[in-house]
C-alpha cells in the first residue's frame, strides 16, 4: 500500500465536496516521481512496481484507502466574486499523516471532470504541469511555504488549449491542506453560517490547533483565526517579494488559509527590478503586479474576514470593529517580516530604525535601471569582498547606488558582527538559483515539442540546491539574453 489515508475532510465534511472517480487515461507514462518527499512522507515507493506507479499517478487507478473528492469553493477572480467554483479539474485523493504527526494532502490535478469542471475539460496541458512541478519545487527549496510536487506523468492524450493541441499530464500535488479563503466563500455567500463555523473549527484543529488550546471564556476562537491566518499570510508575501516572485492570479480561490503558496499558473520571479512587474498574459491591468501583491493579500484577508463576522461577534458593529483591527494590523506585520527579510539580504543583523530607508533607498536607485534583481544582491555580497566590477555594471547609471553603497557601508560598521559574517549571512539569504522565465521556458519546450526531460531534470537538480554555487551551472545564474526578455505567461491551464 503506498499511502496510509486517513481522510478526516471527507469523513468530517459532509456538503463541503462530490465524490468523483478520476477519468483513465489511454497511455500513462512517469516523467517524474520526486522520490526525496516521498521518503519525507513515509511513502514506500520501492515496494511499488513501476506499473503500479503509473496506474495511480495517472490517476488510472484510485490507490487503496483513497477517498477521491472534489472540494467546492468560490471565489473573487480579478475582483468579481464567484459563488461557485470548486476543483473543476482535480481530485483530493485523501489524506496521509508523516512521521512527524503533519497532515498532508493528496491531490491529483488535470484527472478528469467534476461537476465543478463548468465548460473546462478537466484535463491540465502538460507545459503548466511541469511549470507548477519546477517553480513549486523551487519555491519549497528556497524555504518558502508552498505545495509541493510529487509526481507528474503523461497520459498519451492531447487538449486544446489556445487552439492547439497540446499533450496533457497529471500532477500529484502535496498540500497541508486545499482550504481556501474561497471555500469559506462558498458558504458564507449561501448563508449557511453553520457550515462556515464548521469550516472555521476544522481550520483551527488542522492548521492552529493552538487557538484552541489557549481559548477560554473569554477569547474569541474565530478572531483568533483570523489574526492566525494574517500574520501567515504577511509572512508568505513578504518571502515572496524577497525573492522576487510575482504569483499572476492572487484569485482568493489561489489562497490557503494554511499559509502555503498555491496554484502555480501564470507565475514567474521578476528579472530586473521594477516595481509594477506583470508577467501574466491575464493580468490585463496588473491587478496582480509585483508591488500590489502585500496589498492585494490584505483586501483577500478582507473578504475572509467577511465571511467570519457572524462567527467573532453576534452584533455586527462589534464585529466588524474586531475584524477591522486584525485587519489593519496587516501591513505593519508584513512590514515586520520583509523587513528582516531584506536585513539579511544585505547582510544586516541587528536592528536600527533606519534600516527600513536604507533598503527603500536601495529599491529606488535599482528601479529603472534594470537590474537583475536576484544578481543584485549576490553581487553586493561579492562587493564587500573586494569584488566592485559587476555590482556597478549592473547599473546604467550607478551614481544613486554608489552613494548608497557608502551609507550600507557605514551601517555595516554598527553590526556586532563581522564583514565576513556578513558575508556569509548575504550568501545563506540570497538566492543564486531561482527559476529564470527563460530556463522554465526552454525546458517545457523541449519537454513538450520534443518529449525531452533532460532541460527539465537538470533545472530541476539545480533548483533544489539555490543558495550553493554548483559547477558547470553558469547559465543557470544569468538573466535572459535580451532578445528573450519580454515574457509572458499564459494561463493555459
Ligand atoms: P485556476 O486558474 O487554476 O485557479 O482555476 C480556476 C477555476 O477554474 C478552478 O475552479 C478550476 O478547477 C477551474 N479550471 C481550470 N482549468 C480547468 C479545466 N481544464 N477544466 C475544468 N476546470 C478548470
Ligand atoms: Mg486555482
Amino acid at each position: 500500500m503506498l499511502f496510509n489515508f486517513n481522510n478526516t475532510y471527507a469523513d468530517k465534511l459532509d456538503g463541503f465536496y462530490t465524490p468523483v472517480q478520476s477519468a483513465k487515461v489511454p497511455k500513462a507514462k512517469i516523467i517524474k516521481v520526486n522520490t526525496e518527499l516521498a521518503a519525507k512522507l513515509g511513502l514506500n515507493l520501492n515496494n511499488l512496481s513501476k506499473k503500479k506507479q503509473t496506474e495511480i499517478f495517472s490517476g488510472n487507478i484510485a490507490p487503496d484507502g483513497a477517498s477521491p473528492i472534489a472540494q467546492v469553493y468560490a471565489g473573487h477572480q480579478f475582483g468579481g466574486f464567484v459563488p461557485q467554483l470548486g476543483d473543476g479539474r482535480a481530485l483530493l485523493l485523501g489524506e496521509i499523516i508523516d512521521d512527524k504527526g503533519a497532515r498532508f494532502d493528496i491531490q491529483l490535478k488535470g484527472s478528469g471532470r467534476t461537476p465543478y469542471s463548468r465548460a473546462g475539460d478537466g484535463k491540465s496541458a502538460l507545459g503548466p504541469v511541469l511549470r507548477e512541478y519546477i517553480v513549486s519545487e523551487a519555491m519549497y527549496a528556497l524555504g518558502i511555504p508552498s505545495t509541493r510536487a510529487l509526481a507528474a506523468v503523461t497520459t498519451g492524450e492531447n487538449v486544446m488549449r489556445n487552439q492547439q493541441y497540446l499533450p496533457s499530464a497529471v500532477f500529484t500535488r502535496v498540500a497541508a491542506s486545499h482550504i481556501r479563503v474561497g471555500t469559506f466563500q462558498y458558504f458564507a455567500a449561501r448563508g449557511e453560517i453553520n457550515k462556515v463555523q464548521q469550516l472555521a473549527d476544522y481550520t483551527i484543529d488542522r492548521h492552529y490547533p493552538n487557538i484552541k488550546q489557549e481559548a477560554n471564556e473569554t477569547e474569541n476562537p474565530y478572531l483568533s483565526l483570523l489574526i492566525a491566518i494574517t500574520d501567515a499570510q504577511a509572512s508568505l508575501v513578504a518571502q515572496w517579494m524577497c525573492v522576487g516572485f510575482i504569483h499572476g492570479v492572487m484569485n482568493t480561490d489561489n489562497m490557503t488559509v494554511s499559509g502555503e503558496t498555491i496554484d502555480y499558473g501564470p507565475c514567474a520571479f521578476m528579472d530586473y527590478y521594477s516595481p509594477d512587474t506583470v508577467f501574466s498574459s491575464i493580468d490585463r491591468h496588473g491587478r496582480y503586479a509585483y508591488q500590489n501583491q502585500p496589498p492585494i493579500t490584505q483586501w483577500n484577508l478582507a473578504r475572509l474576514a467577511e465571511t467570519l463576522l457572524p462567527l467573532i461577534d453576534e452584533n455586527t458593529e462589534h464585529a466588524i470593529e474586531l475584524a477591522t483591527n486584525a485587519l489593519d494590523k496587516f501591513p505593519e506585520k508584513y512590514t515586520e517580516h520583509w523587513l528582516a527579510g531584506m536585513r539579511a539580504k544585505i547582510g544586516l543583523s541587528i536592528v536600527e530604525e533606519n534600516d527600513l530607508a536604507l533598503i527603500n533607498d536601495l529599491l529606488a536607485a535599482m528601479d529603472g535601471q534594470q537590474v537583475d534583481f536576484t544578481l543584485l544582491f549576490r553581487n553586493l555580497a561579492d562587493l564587500l569582498q573586494g569584488q566592485e566590477q559587476e555590482v556597478y555594471a549592473q547599473f546604467k547609471d550607478a551614481s544613486l547606488f554608489k552613494v548608497w553603497v557608502e551609507r550600507w557601508r557605514e551601517r555595516l560598521s554598527h553590526e556586532t558582527q563581522n564583514t565576513d559574517e556578513s558575508i556569509q549571512l548575504m550568501y545563506q539569504k540570497n538566492p543564486i538559483y531561482i527559476p529564470r522565465n527563460h530556463k522554465v521556458e526552454e525546458a517545457l519546450e523541449a519537454a513538450v515539442s520534443h518529449a525531452d526531460y533532460s532541460k527539465f531534470e537538470v533545472l530541476i537538480n539545480t533548483l533544489s540546491n539555490p543558495y550553493q554555487p554548483q559547477e558547470g551551472k553558469e547559465e543557470y545564474t544569468q538573466p535572459a539574453p535580451n532578445e528573450l526578455s519580454v515574457y509572458k505567461t499564459f494561463c493555459g491551464t
